[in-house]
């Protein structure tokens, strides 16, 4: 049977009053997890070194045992295309026996990219087999497996997990500017009105100097002026360059170097957006934000102190701009 899960549905996954499959992707083709399925004796070995090899390359899980064998399960920072999910998955997985490392034979979900295709179920982690009476063990980083006090505990364990960026994702560009609602969206509420004025989406609660800004001002050119550092390239049909509000150039827990993970995008419908892939920046969660938001954060002043500036960075801005455009700031900026 094929139904959506609820909450009431997996607490009882959990209690073990059932247990219950998820397909990897949504109606729309969006997953936020992918999951090899090793069915051997010898898969958690195979798979607990294969995910040392994954972790290397970006695509950080967790191993957990299976009747068979064992789940390789690696979650995705924000929902992405089965699409741009498996071929990444699957790239990494040539590269690694490029590289002359064991890959076993594997099942991966979501095991079809086609929209509107539910896949195959995958049984969800934490939950007691219906068939061997069993609650399978998840590993930690270092191969052993874990002894959670409560489902608690090992609820935190999963949900706090790593997570894969979507900048290891193959065409990062590709993947954030996915018609079918990837495109994260932007800071402000949308009105009909506005789409007279030529501006899709603005809504006029905003500075209209702060709109001038978001429409006229590429934010690749704020930050080479700016923050040259940052060091913007084409990816895909955006721009990625090493974030200026967090230390993107460290290496990770595993010793790996950073990343470049500040994400650039221009698109018909939204104009110029921008934020951090990096799970480890303040600009990585909300919304997409755009050019004002970008200037203000590299001068590192508030909001008021940025329309100021950029009245006088760009005197040419839109003459119709009201005189209070200070009491015009959202919130929290
Ligand atoms: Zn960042």
């Amino acid at each position: 049977m094929y139904a959506p899960a609820d909450r009431a549905v997996l607490a009882d996954h959990l209690r073990g009053v059932q247990t219950i499959a998820l397909s990897s992707t949504d109606a729309h083709g969006l997953c936020k997890w992918a999951c090899l399925d090793v069915d051997q004796p010898e898969a958690l070995p195979q798979l607990l070194a294969l995910g040392t090899q994954l972790a290397r390359r970006g695509l950080s899980g967790f191993v957990e045992a299976s009747r068979r064998g064992g789940h390789l399960w690696l979650c995705f920072a924000t929902p992405v295309p089965a699409s741009a999910a498996r071929p990444a998955v699957q790239h990494a997985l040539a590269q690694i026996q490029a590289d002359g490392q064991e890959v076993p034979s594997l099942e991966l979900y979501p095991d079809t990219a086609r929209v509107g295709a539910l896949g195959h179920a995958v049984r969800l982690p934490l939950g007691v087999h219906q068939l061997t009476g069993q609650r399978y063990p998840l590993f930690d980083a270092e191969g052993r497996p874990c002894a959670f006090r409560s489902l608690e505990t090992a609820m935190r364990f999963v949900l706090e997990g790593p997570t894969v960026p979507l900048n290891v994702l193959h065409g990062a560009g590709d993947v954030l500017d996915a018609p079918h609602g990837v495109q994260p969206s932007v800071d402000r509420p949308f009105t009909r009105a506005s789409l007279a004025h030529g501006h899709p989406d603005r809504v006029g609660t905003i500075s209209p100097m702060i709109r001038w800004v978001d429409a006229h001002v590429s934010p690749l050119d704020l930050l080479a002026e700016l923050a040259p550092d940052a060091e913007l390239r084409r990816v895909g049909r955006g721009y990625l360059g090493w974030c200026v509000f967090h230390d993107d150039r460290a290496a990770d827990a595993t010793g790996q170097p950073g990343t470049p993970s500040l994400y650039v995008v221009q698109d018909r419908r939204y104009g110029w957006s921008w934020r951090c892939l990096s799970t480890n920046c303040l600009h990585h969660l909300g919304p997409m934000r755009h050019s004002f938001r970008l200037f203000q954060e590299l001068l590192g002043v508030t909001c008021a102190a940025a329309l100021r500036e950029a009245c006088a960075w760009w005197p040419e801005a839109d003459p119709e701009r009201e005189a209070d455009d200070a009491l015009a700031c959202p919130p929290g900026q």
